[in-house]
């Protein structure tokens, strides 16, 4: 017999509802997709109880005529695609015409629309999928989706809601997003009958996101501008290096103006920051990416937050040199060399520097300095109710300070250290089989001195400042290191007999308790700290895929672990040394690189993977001072360690600069 049947269409509805439709915000993306698409000017969302009893979209868009109004409710009804090859050009937002059909099969929908020359509006009321009623009604043009209790049909998706608080503000930041990414569009929120946010038609961006948050917040944040047409022009704004975020929220980016939420994009706008920012602090951005159309497939995922670049390396290129320039143009960081001009002559590369970094790092310096504590708090009052990812506990310093004429000389010489890490670290990600060879360093790009805006006089002379600082072997080490001071709160200054040393706390401490860590894992005698209040946090569909091989390789080092339901997990305990605060984004962070891909790597090195992932987020952070015995307690721990020089990562941890080229540098020899 045969046992094979096809679903009907309400259950057929109803699963695809479960991948259109995850919660109130879900349903509100495509609600106003589809009213941008309508050809908008005025959209207006309100909610009542998170969404979740009322969520109505109003537009004054182009409205349906009687025989659409019914047929939207169709699966795979779409007025947008016409044939397949329509898939590769696709401009409007929504496409896969079963958005409608899904939400009115878990909810209580009624949808009334008028196009402009019909005599009436139609009023069409559907419950649980099923059509109740078509009838005239008054409208002006325009089309007003009325949802009423999600999922009253469905109560084992209706247990998984989140609070009120939780749900609204998944739909704030979701009108955010839209408000931002069309200014040209007037957007009005209302939230249990009181009007949270009002944005009239604006002229540009900048306009539009004065009105969503402030001119405090907007004085602070950067402009970016880079990319290539071909591949994918990049715009918008970024917060400066000492605005630091701990989760994502405040990231608003978008492909074509369709708001995504891309790993690959999200991760190159971290690595623009890469040693400005620590790991598990996140800027804030509004990033605008422009790619040809079939550069881009944006079919991927159901709720079409995830896209797929053709050119996912190159478009990921744009954005982190974008950012990079970005943060350059305005002085947080040093403008970089093309790695190619290997044999240029120094005079040019300097010269470039100073040429771009002058005047703009001034003026963006000035503004930035003025203006930092109250523009944070603008965004967050109306982003982040809870307020928990304004890290408060990032008390930072000014960000980069141009070294001053007193100062000269290790603010320059930190100069020369940064970028020889950086470099360091450039090539060793693009060159195989380096053999670690200490004197390998010859290889590396000779450091020249500072291109930073307010020229450093008394630099060292040219060929005296190439190899300044370099990698320390192994070998080299001996027990008689001796910390003298920090520099920038960030780099342990000591000596030893061969020179003097520089050693990076942050990997330090990583590599520290990156070993601390695997042993205890390897011994089964790995430690937990029970969290008062559990914490709970939702898996993306992505990491939900990852998770459960996952869990128990975390549970050995010492996590303890609960999937609630659906998608959501509770940490009850966390390893110990893991501040609590940092467990969240550790495992977000990880479970977003041990992605599918990488799903049958070898359980080893999932292991190393996650004591790496432990250690950073456990290990002394940047900007932080630390006392002499606890600068001694840290060397004293990386000498018993099992590679000292090297973090789990990679990067060097010691940088020396051995007496006698300081020797040759003061003409001394
Ligand atoms: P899709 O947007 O993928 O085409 P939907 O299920 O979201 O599918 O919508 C189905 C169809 O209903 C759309 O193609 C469009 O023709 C029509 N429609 C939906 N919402 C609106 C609206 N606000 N204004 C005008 N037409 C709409
Ligand atoms: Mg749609």
């Amino acid at each position: 017999m045969s046992i094979i049947r096809v679903l009907p269409d309400h259950v057929s509805n109803q699963i695809a509802a479960g991948e259109v439709v995850e919660r109130p915000a879900s349903v509100a993306k495509e609600l106003v997709e589809n009213s941008i698409d309508a050809g908008a000017t005025r959209i207006t969302i309100e909610i009542e109880g998170g969404g979740r009893r009322l969520l109505k979209v109003s537009d004054d868009g182009e409205g349906m005529v009687r025989d659409d109004a019914v047929l939207a409710f169709e699966r795979h009804a779409t007025s947008k695609i016409r044939s397949s090859d329509d898939l590769a050009l696709i401009a409007t937002l929504g496409f896969r015409g079963e958005a409608l059909a899904s939400i009115a099969s878990v909810a209580k929908v009624e949808l009334t629309t008028q196009t402009a020359d019909a005599a009436a509006a139609t009023r069409v009321t559907i419950d649980g999928g099923k059509m109740r009623d078509v009838k005239d009604a008054a409208h002006p043009r325009g089309t007003t989706l009325t949802i009423r209790d999600l999922f009253f049909n469905v109560p084992a998706r209706r247990k998984f809601l989140r609070s009120e608080a939780t749900e609204t503000f998944h739909l704030t930041n979701l009108v955010t997003h839209y408000a931002l990414a069309h200014p040209e569009i007037a957007f009005s929120f209302i939230n249990n009958g009181r009007e949270v946010l009002h944005a009239t038609a604006a002229s540009d961006l900048k306009e539009r996101a004065y009105q969503v948050f402030g001119q405090d917040f907007l004085d602070n944040l950067l402009e970016v501008d880079g990319g290539h047409p071909q591949v994918a022009r990049v715009s918008g704004y970024i917060s400066a290096p000492r605005d630091r975020r701990t989760s994502r929220d405040s990231q608003y980016l978008f492909v074509n103006r369709r708001f995504v939420r891309d790993r690959l994009i999200g991760r190159a706008l971290s690595e623009g920051y890469r040693s400005v920012l620590p790991h598990g602090v996140y800027p804030a951005a509004l990033l605008f990416i422009e790619t040809p159309l079939e550069e881009v497939d944006v079919n991927v995922h159901p709720a079409k937050t995830e896209v797929r670049f053709r050119r996912a390396a190159a478009v990921a290129d744009a954005v982190r040199e974008s950012v990079r320039d970005a943060l350059a143009g305005a002085g947080f960081v040093r403008e970089e060399r093309e790695p190619e001009t290997g044999g240029r002559g120094e005079g040019e590369t300097a010269g470039r520097g100073d040429a771009e970094t002058g005047g703009r790092g001034d003026t963006a310096n000035a503004s930035l300095s003025a203006a930092v504590g109250a523009s944070a708090q603008t965004e967050t009052r109306y982003l982040q109710p809870d307020s928990e990812s304004l890290s408060a506990n990032f008390d930072l310093r000014p960000d980069y300070q141009p070294p001053s004429q007193s100062k000269i000389d290790f603010a320059s010489f930190m100069s020369s250290v940064e970028e020889a890490l950086e470099e360091e670290t450039e090539e060793r990600d693009g060159e195989m089989g380096r053999s670690g060879d200490g004197e390998k360093v010859d290889q590396l790009s000779p450091v020249s001195p500072s291109p930073r805006p307010l020229g450093t006089p008394s630099l060292p002379p040219l060929n005296s400042a190439e190899k300044f600082a370099r990698e320390v072997t192994p070998e080299s080490l001996s027990a008689n290191i001796r910390p003298l001071g920090q520099l920038e709160e960030s780099f342990i200054i000591a000596t030893d007999d061969e020179g003097l040393l520089l050693i990076d706390q942050h990997v330090a401490h990583e590599r520290v308790l990156f070993d601390k860590y695997r042993t205890l894992e390897a011994e089964r005698r790995s430690e937990s700290q029970q969290l008062l209040v559990p914490e709970t946090f939702d898996l993306t569909p992505a990491q939900a895929a990852v998770y459960d091989q996952l869990a128990p390789e975390l549970e050995n080092y010492g996590f303890e672990l609960m999937r609630l339901s659906g998608r959501t997990v509770a940490i009850k305990a966390t390893p110990a040394d893991l501040p609590a605060g940092e467990a969240r984004n550790m495992l977000a962070e990880l479970l977003d690189t041990v992605d599918s891909e990488k799903k049958n790597t070898a359980r080893e090195t999932l292991r190393d993977e996650i004591a790496a992932s432990l250690a950073c987020h456990a290990a002394i952070k940047v900007n932080m001072p630390l006392a002499p015995e606890k600068m001694r307690w840290l060397i004293d721990r990386l000498l018993q360690t099992s590679s000292p020089t090297t973090c789990p990562h990679g990067r060097p941890v010691i940088l020396r600069l051995k007496t006698r080229d300081i020797l040759k540098g003061f003409h001394r020899i």
